[in-house]
């Protein structure tokens, strides 16, 4: 027997130190559609609850918007279910490259190449562009699929202070013998919400000739005057050298994803990204819903600018109830707490109260900046943010923690 009495208790032994560490990561099960009013159940055998949803990354609230659904269904109909083979076999539709196109003019760019997902547009992209001659230079708090998509890679790496400017022109200076630079960005950095300096990015790699990365996967049909994403938010449009991101956020929220940018960087990625070479593409059914989620938010701001007033008025209304939050702009809303323990049991508490929410801790912030995260949909109605509020101030009236600094939380609970 090859799986050995050994290897077992080895892997139930690391599961058993995941949960004495308190970081086992527990599913629920939801019982109906994503959207704002979800059904849920938790724990495990527990009857559903309705809850209303906040932690979503369904920005538009287009998962399951009726016209998405629908064009799902014609897609299903008239393109069929599989493609069973990869795009460069017979695994290319006419619909995907409409995809493509349609996603080049949103987002500006020269040309656009479909990924099964925007983790596979990482694991593949930064391999094609860069060798052992050149140099990536990251953001520390870059994604974990750009972290393992530098790793396929050969080029040398650099890293510079989150969002640190004076870091990042150190780092290029560093790097100046190299062939190609490449600057890597997320463009908003999923736990805080704040935006990556991309007007000052873009300066400094021209004066140091270097190219530039944006992961815009939390910012891709809703950052920005038109929703182009945080290129239009920081005045880059036509600056940025390659963009990745998913149509899994706010995009409609199956799954998918792409690389954006210099038209001959998106034709050698055709020849030789290995997710793109060795894997399927989004199947027919989601390419359709997709490129109709575009066709939706090209013809009007409405979603994104009932987001953005969503953000605001949550915003305000949590500071003016007294809550520490993380200053910015956009619809992640970091509730600080510090204490771990503190964010789990409000998280836990508000559930009981309807509002689906959920604390993060070390490891996945840093230690003592334990945090509830909320994210703000334009799915959510007015009535649905006040209901939200309200749960808030009476838990953290339980918790005394109203107008309280972050000193004070500290003292009461401890780090
Ligand atoms: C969510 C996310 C991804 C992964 O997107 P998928 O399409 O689900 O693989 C990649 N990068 C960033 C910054 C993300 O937030």
């Amino acid at each position: 027997m090859a799986y050995s009495n050994k290897a077992r208790g080895f892997f139930a032994n690391e599961l058993t130190g995941i949960r004495e560490a308190g970081t086992f990561k527990e599913e629920r099960f939801i019982e109906s559609p994503q959207a704002a009013n979800i059904k849920v159940e938790f724990p495990a055998g527990s009857p559903p609850k309705e809850v209303l949803n906040f932690c979503a990354n369904n920005y538009l609230g287009l998962s399951s918007h009726p016209e998405v659904v629908t064009a799902a269904h014609d897609g299903l109909k008239e393109r069929g279910y599989g493609m069973s083979s990869v795009r460069f076999i017979c695994g290319t539709q006419d619909i995907h490259r409409e995809l493509e196109e349609k996603l080049t003019k949103f987002l500006g760019t020269e040309d656009t190449i479909l990924f099964p997902s925007c983790m596979d547009a990482n694991a593949g992209v930064f391999d094609v562009v860069l060798g052992k001659e050149d140099a990536m230079i990251a953001d520390r708090l870059v994604h974990a699929s750009i972290v393992d998509g530098m790793r396929l890679c050969k080029a040398q790496l650099f890293n510079y202070k989150h969002s640190n400017m004076e870091h990042l022109e150190e780092k290029l200076k560093e790097s100046q013998d190299c062939r190609f630079r490449l600057v890597i960005t997320d463009g908003v950095f999923s736990m805080d919400g704040d935006v990556a300096k991309l007007d000052e990015i873009c300066n400094l790699a021209e004066k140091y000739d270097a190219m530039v990365l944006v992961d815009d996967s939390h910012a891709t049909g809703f950052m920005g005057k038109t929703g182009r994403g945080t290129h239009e938010h920081c005045g880059v449009l036509g600056r940025i050298d390659i963009i990745t991101t998913t149509m899994g956020k706010a995009l409609g929220g199956a799954s998918g994803g792409c690389v954006s940018g210099r038209k001959e960087i998106v034709d050698l990625c055709r020849q030789r990204a290995r997710p793109y070479l060795f894997s399927n593409t989004v199947p027919p059914v989601i390419v359709a819903a997709a490129s109709k989620v575009l066709d939706i938010i090209s013809k009007t701001t409405d979603r994104r600018d009932k987001l953005e007033a969503n953000t605001v008025f949550f915003r305000e209304k949590m500071t003016a109830a007294g809550f520490d939050i993380k200053e910015g702009v956009h619809p992640i809303v970091p509730i600080m707490l510090y204490n771990a323990k503190l964010a789990q049991d409000m998280a836990r508490d508000l559930y009981n109260e309807g509002i689906y929410v959920i604390g993060f801790s070390f490891p996945v912030v840093p230690k003592g900046q334990a945090r509830i995260r909320v994210q703000i949909s334009a799915g959510h109605e007015q009535a649905h943010i006040e209901r939200a509020i309200a749960a808030f101030t009476k838990i953290g009236e339980k918790y005394k923690i109203l107008g309280k600094k972050k000193n004070e939380i500290i003292d009461m609970y401890g780090l």
